[in-house]
């Protein structure tokens, strides 16, 4: 219990199978660890790993085993919702992932619309909903918070606080991150529905990273009492097995 308290996890990076990163997986997987990270998920674009589904998933499975003692990998995919950059035609491909990030889903143009929960379990995987407002796209979408967080947390759906701080996206901060750490209330929303909610930093130049946000939005989460991914059905039960 000890140890499971002090586990850091960052459930978003980007390697050379995403058109926007040039990182070699090793350089990405040995600063996580510099930094104190735990738990780490490799989430390259959809759009970016294109047919190369198999060849991505043996080389994250590879430098999974060997690395194994120091770090946990996970290998999802991050999964654009824009029309043109979606392209799961079945959840057949994707079946091996341990979990995929969901974007874009409070843009008026994505594919996903109102039907979020529905979006996720056609997947098939675990799904996380990367840097989102998710109070705006309650709104956006007239659901009730409670009721629709709930939902997600029963459905296995988590929500991303995405730390990110780098050049890429020109050193910009999530403005639902800063929100949602300063307001009592949404706090309180989220943790009475039982939502998961994970961390990620979504590094796309290993040289950026910034391990003490990651550590600091994972104790802010665990000494506040949040669901985390440890408390997962699937994801949970995974990251025990190889960390603990
Ligand atoms: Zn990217
Ligand atoms: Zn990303």
């Amino acid at each position: 219990m000890a140890k499971e308290q002090g586990i850091i996890i960052d459930l978003h990076a980007h390697t050379y199978y995403s058109n926007c990163s040039q990182d070699d997986p090793r350089d990405v997987i040995n600063v996580a660890i510099e930094n104190g990270v735990n738990v780490l998920g490799v989430n390259d674009h959809n759009y970016g790993i294109g047919e190369r589904k198999e060849q991505y998933i043996a080389e994250m499975r590879a430098l999974a085993s060997a690395y194994k003692g120091q770090i946990t990998l996970l290998c999802g995919i991050e999964i654009a919702t824009f029309p043109h950059l979606f392209d799961i035609k079945s959840p057949n491909e994707i079946a091996n992932f341990d979990y995929c990030l969901i974007e874009h889903i409070t843009s008026r143009q994505s594919i996903v619309g109102g039907n979020l929960i529905e979006f996720c379990k056609s997947l098939g995987i675990p799904c996380g909903i990367a840097h989102t407002d998710l109070f705006e796209y309650c709104d956006m979408y007239g659901k009730n918070y409670a009721e629709f967080f709930t939902q997600m947390a029963n459905s296995g759906i988590f929500w991303e606080m995405n730390v990110n701080y780098d050049s890429i996206h020109g050193y910009h901060e999530h403005e639902y991150v800063k929100e949602f750490v300063s307001n009592e209330q949404k706090q309180a929303i989220v943790k009475a529905s039982g939502l998961c909610v994970s961390v990620g930093f979504d590094g796309h130049r290993y040289k950026d990273y910034d391990g003490s946000r990651v550590r600091a939005m994972n104790s802010f989460l665990q000494k506040n009492g949040f669901s985390t991914l440890l408390s997962h059905p699937v994801l949970g039960k995974k990251i025990k097995n190889i960390t603990l």
